[in-house]
């Protein structure tokens, strides 16, 4: 039987349109649900939206739209976001949705019958920003470093969770490695977080500061669930943990459970949400995958900097597998990266249309002009070993640097130009065809490596060069006698001007 590999993104709110760091985060998801299903798990990729925080409801105001038409308006622009990027995902959810509605309420019922949710009348510092509360040493100059407002003073009687009670099993957890957090960076937060001691925070708020919106609290009517107590269930919801199907228990329960999200959501996903769950008696995440953010030219993204760049324009301009390269390549995975215009040219014009598409032409035109178009595979005359580079590969993936993994497969591909370079096929072809068969087929075989390692990151580039080729990539070792056909195209990555 096939392993049970879940993997989720964060859930962004429905507040603005969708942002590069985000498409980013859907887009390294992607590559490590693709790379699962090629090492032959069975796979369950899910993303979603957030819409039942307050800020999508004074986002609405601001507009003069009705709420509910203006997060459905919202929605769709991650959904299409979803379709131009080519992401593999098995569902969507949102949380409005009925089936999420029930199981944040069933999740809800599981703490409050373990005793961990409790009603006190509570007075806070509340950033609506990061939709949480704060206290006074988590701001910079009485503001909330993330946001640069003032935290709202909010007095009322609110439900709390038990987070306090988990303190032990939580650091346990960590500290054994039970849940793996990538990077270590990340990891040492969230220890040093739980070390300086759990408080029990607030789990709703009132009907009226809620702007009646939101996940009704069960059994009170007055009160509305927290954002984040109701939005992380999303993560067991879109495998219906409210009717306990059989999907739920194949990848959550019996899975292994994997999550990625930003690092601004850290203490959300590796503290409250595994405390969540011990309260509610379910299995937990086995790792989770801590990704930084994306700069524009240097600087932080902000509104008020007009520096924010639309993920559409994007792709529309340059293609979904260019703007997948560029951000898996040149962001490392773990940390804060880079994006501009310039670094993209450079991107593109060095490592696509220089390095990988002038290999695969190189390559295509010498069997076309040479070989009459075919290529017949034997093993007998390869001499380069690529086993180096595909352990590196899913080392590089495993721990979540996915800029080295393509690293790695740049290398190849260096190497492969380097070896026509030295190899001046052109000239064997005329001089040695047994060499110059040997050559050809090393070179065959670089490709098929390649375009095979390439597939979770840029699935269509990969499956362009198989049709080039005429190969087939359901096989990982090509077989013996495998007869390639060339049948060229456009060029992969024209240069651009
Ligand atoms: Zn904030």
């Amino acid at each position: 039987m096939k392993n049970k590999f879940y993997i989720s993104t964060a859930i962004p709110y429905v507040n603005a349109d969708p942002h590069i760091g985000f498409t980013m985060e859907l887009i390294q998801a992607d590559v490590i649900a693709r790379y699962q299903r090629l090492m032959g798990d069975a796979v369950f990729f899910m993303t979603g939206t957030d819409e039942n925080a307050l800020k999508n409801v004074q986002a609405a105001e601001r507009t003069n739209v009705p709420v509910r038409e203006f997060i459905d308006k919202h929605a769709q622009k991650f959904i299409d976001l979803t379709k131009v990027i080519n992401l593999s995902n098995d569902d969507f959810i949102r949380t409005t949705e009925e089936r999420h509605i029930r199981g944040a309420q069933k999740l809800w019922q599981a703490c409050m019958g373990r005793g961990d949710i409790y009603k006190k009348s509570y007075k806070g510092l509340y950033c609506i920003g990061c939709e949480e509360f704060k206290t006074e040493k988590d701001l910079v100059d009485e503001k909330c470093p993330e946001h640069g407002i003032k935290p709202e003073i909010v007095e009322e009687e609110n439900y709390f969770f038990r987070l306090s009670k988990y303190e032990k099993d939580l650091l346990r957890l960590i500290e054994s490695g039970e849940l793996t957090i990538i990077p270590e960076a990340k990891r040492n937060e969230t220890l040093q977080f739980i070390k300086q001691g759990l408080k029990d925070f607030s789990i709703s708020r009132s009907k009226t500061r809620a702007k009646n919106w939101g996940i009704p609290v069960p059994g009170d009517d007055e009160q509305i669930q927290y954002v984040w107590f109701d939005a992380l269930t999303c993560y067991v919801n879109a495998l219906g943990y409210a009717d306990d199907t059989q999907k739920f228990q194949d990848y959550w329960q019996n899975g292994y459970v994997t999550h990625l999200f930003g690092k601004g959501v850290n203490r959300f996903h590796t503290i409250y949400w595994p405390a969540m769950l011990t309260s509610a008696g379910l299995v937990l995440p086995r790792k989770v995958f801590v990704h930084g953010y994306v700069n524009i030219d240097g600087e932080k993204i902000s509104k008020s900097l007009g520096n924010t760049i639309d993920p559409f324009n994007v792709i529309e301009k340059y293609g979904a597998e260019v703007v997948r390269y560029f951000l898996l390549r040149e962001i490392p995975s773990g940390d804060d990266g880079d994006f501009s215009y310039k670094k993209l040219g450079e991107r593109y014009n060095g490592d696509l249309a220089n390095g990988l598409g002038n290999l695969v032409q190189r390559v295509a035109t010498l069997i076309e002009n040479s070989l009459d178009g075919e290529l017949i595979y034997d093993k007998d005359k390869i001499t380069n070993d690529e086993l180096i580079t595909q352990a590196k590969y899913q080392d590089s993936i495993e721990e979540f640097r996915l800029h080295d993994a393509l690293g790695e497969i740049w290398k190849l591909i260096s190497k492969a130009n380097q070896y026509v370079d030295d190899r001046k096929p052109w000239v064997e072809t005329k001089e040695n065809p047994s060499n110059f068969l040997e050559t050809m087929t090393n070179l065959i075989d670089s490709m098929h490596d390649i375009a095979w390692l390439l597939q979770p990151f840029m699935p269509e580039t990969a499956d362009k060069i198989a049709k080039i080729f005429g190969d087939d990539l359901s096989n990982k070792e090509i077989p013996e006698n495998y007869k390639f056909k060339v049948k060229k195209e456009e060029g992969l990555f024209p240069r651009l001007k």
